[in-house]
């Protein structure tokens, strides 16, 4: 036993404070999350959930609850025999509040759960698929959004054309591209470009795929059959990618 040992000036750090120390902070309370970093007591959280202007911000999301159902000696996470039952809604608060934080790097980890059947396995599956299904994407935006803004234009001003665009290279299916091409002409979409998504930095979503520029062609087709009035397929071709020579070219003519 004996004394404790007063803390060295090279481990003495920073009291956390800050705008995204804050930020983090409440949002984890709001939804009933918790973090290594608070629950651990961690050093290094000023630092890390700080991120400071130009440095990568970092959390580490504890799931299955602040309880864990062994007693290591080093740990200062909260340990009982039998801890709360799961919050059904962590999964689903866990990916939202990833996807407003926009941190660079988030690392998932959980107490251990030994008085559940699976140790908690099913509950990180649901926690994974929440998250893919939001990071692609704003989580204030979506497609069906998107795709009632375009229906709607159409019915309030019907001799309207308009016109949309999809990124390719993110790790979708041959089936997930024609069934949105199909539901984007159902909603009356006259014109459909279809690009190569790259990457901008490396802070962005990976590319998964770069397509051949025979398969754009292949698009191409598809849009033409489906009865696009106008379909524009290609490695470069963006949104607004020649647009203004699209228009002359098409509708003023
Ligand atoms: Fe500590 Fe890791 Fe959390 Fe950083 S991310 S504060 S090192 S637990
Ligand atoms: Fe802490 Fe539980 Fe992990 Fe042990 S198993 S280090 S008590 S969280």
């Amino acid at each position: 036993k004996g004394e404790r040992l007063s803390l060295p000036p090279w481990l003495k750090t920073e009291i956390p404070i800050g705008k995204n120390y804050n930020k983090l902070k409440n949002t984890l309370r709001n939804l009933n999350l918790h973090t290594v970093c608070e629950e651990a007591r961690c050093p290094n959280i000023g630092e890390c959930w700080g991120g400071g202007e130009h440095a990568t911000a970092t959390a580490t999301i504890m799931l299955m609850g602040d309880t864990c159902t062994r007693g290591c000696r080093f740990c200062s996470v909260k340990t009982a025999r039998k801890p709360p039952p799961l919050d059904s809604n962590e999964p689903y608060n866990t990916a939202k509040a990833i996807a407003e934080w926009g941190l660079d790097y988030v690392v998932l980890t959980s107490v251990d759960r030994d008085d559940l059947p699976d140790g908690g396995a099913e509950h990180f599956a649901k926690t994974v698929l929440h998250l893919k299904e939001r990071k692609v994407r704003d989580p204030r935006a979506n497609f069906n959004q998107s795709l009632q803004v375009l229906k709607h234009a159409k019915k309030v001003q019907p001799g309207v054309i308009s016109k949309t665009s999809i990124m390719l290279g993110l790790g979708e299916t041959d089936e997930q591209v024609y069934s949105t091409m199909k539901a984007l002409r159902e909603a009356d979409v006259d014109c459909l470009t279809l690009g190569q998504y790259m990457q901008p930095t490396k802070r962005h979503l990976k590319v998964e795929e770069y397509i051949t520029p025979e398969k754009f062609k292949y698009w191409e087709k598809i849009g033409n059959e489906l009865g696009f009035y106008y379909t524009a397929s290609g490695p470069l071709v963006r949104s607004s990618y020649k647009a203004g020579e699209f228009f002359l070219k098409n509708l003023v003519a």
